[in-house]
């Protein structure tokens, strides 16, 4: 079994940063990456509040920056899906974690779950029915099918709120439902958004009852939660923005989340579990920036690299 000082779960820009500080910290480290890395970074059409880009960067672009920038230093990638992790006996034993596709094992003295978070279903009838057709959680990967044609977004976070910015410039209409009058999200893109009546008809204080459709679906039926009123709105895509549920499922039961399951931790990124730290949106957390997961991975892995000089003596 291959064995590090430092295993690295998640390839975003959490785990990337966390395996530069490792790496460069002198310990043996490796990174298990799912997807291409870059997680929710490659999703995410433009990116406006990362520091140093004043006119924005391509979310693909600067997930390329951090991986390109890891590949200067030896740090084993390792490619496929952790399952479970296993915790030491005892405080400097070793973590062991399983991969899916074929059960080979991976030990570390110290483990970083940068696993990140996906977009929760909204839990409308026809959601399941129309994924896939209609329905989305991806307007990079999905939106260049609508152009010309009429969509919806759904939630009042900054993902629905710059995502059905993204639509407009694509599609001909978005109408953008939300449960209540006020938004989650930025002022600078709720003020974007207003200054574009005809691009996106704001549906507040609205939720959607149903999906409909044939084959692809074709309408969602919305009502409104003070009057009871509804609607019914002709849109070939939905788009829905209602929130992130972390990916953290895998993990042992003695480790301290919240109800959602995000990871909870210290300021120094460290868990309940001596060994373990969680950076990024796994993270029970206020803030969930690119800026915000690129801090916890550097402070996850200054306090894994003072844990592991500890352990080695
Ligand atoms: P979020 O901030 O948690 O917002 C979720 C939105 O969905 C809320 O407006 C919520 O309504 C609504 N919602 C939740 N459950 C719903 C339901 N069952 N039906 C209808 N609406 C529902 O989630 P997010 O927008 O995905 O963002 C996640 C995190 O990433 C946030 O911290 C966000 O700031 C960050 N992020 C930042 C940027 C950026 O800075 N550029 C971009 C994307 C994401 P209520 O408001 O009524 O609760």
């Amino acid at each position: 079994m291959k064995s590090f000082d430092a295993l690295i779960l998640g390839a975003g820009p959490a785990g990337l940063t966390a395996a530069l500080y490792l790496v460069r910290g002198g310990m043996s480290t490796a990174l298990v990456e799912k997807g291409a890395p870059g997680g929710q970074v490659l999703s995410t059409a433009e990116i406006e509040n990362y520091p140093g880009f004043p006119k924005g960067i391509k979310g693909w672009e600067l997930a390329d920056m951090f991986s390109a920038h890891l590949d200067e230093y030896p740090v084993e990638r390792l490619r496929g899906e952790i399952v479970s992790l296993e915790i030491p006996a005892q405080e400097g034993g070793w973590f062991e974690a399983r991969f899916a596709e074929d059960g080979e094992s991976v030990r570390a003295r110290s483990v970083i779950v940068c696993t990140g978070a996906h977009h929760r279903a909204l839990g409308a009838p026809g959601e399941d029915r129309f994924t896939g057709r209609g329905v989305s959680y991806c307007a990079v990967c999905d939106g260049n099918f609508y152009r010309g044609k009429n969509v919806a977004v759904v939630g009042g976070g900054n993902s629905a709120l710059e995502e059905a910015l993204y639509l407009a410039r694509i599609v001909d209409k978005v109408y953008l439902i939300h449960r209540r009058e006020g938004f989650r999200g930025s002022k600078v893109y709720v003020d974007k958004i207003a200054a574009m009546p005809d691009k996106i008809e704001l549906v507040t204080s609205h939720v959607i009852d149903e999906i409909r459709g044939g084959e692809n679906m074709d309408a969602i039926a919305v009502r409104h939660v003070g009057s009871g009123k509804t609607r019914v709105i002709p849109v070939e895509g939905l788009f829905i923005y209602v929130g992130m549920q972390p990916l953290s499922g895998f993990l042992p039961a003695a480790l301290d989340m919240d109800a959602q399951g995000f990871v909870r931790t210290d300021a120094e990124m460290r868990t309940n579990l001596p060994g373990l730290f969680a950076a990024g949106d796994v993270r029970a957390k206020l803030c969930r920036q690119v800026s915000s997961a690129v801090g916890d991975g550097a402070t996850a892995a200054t306090a894994a690299l003072s844990y592991l000089e500890r352990m080695n003596g």
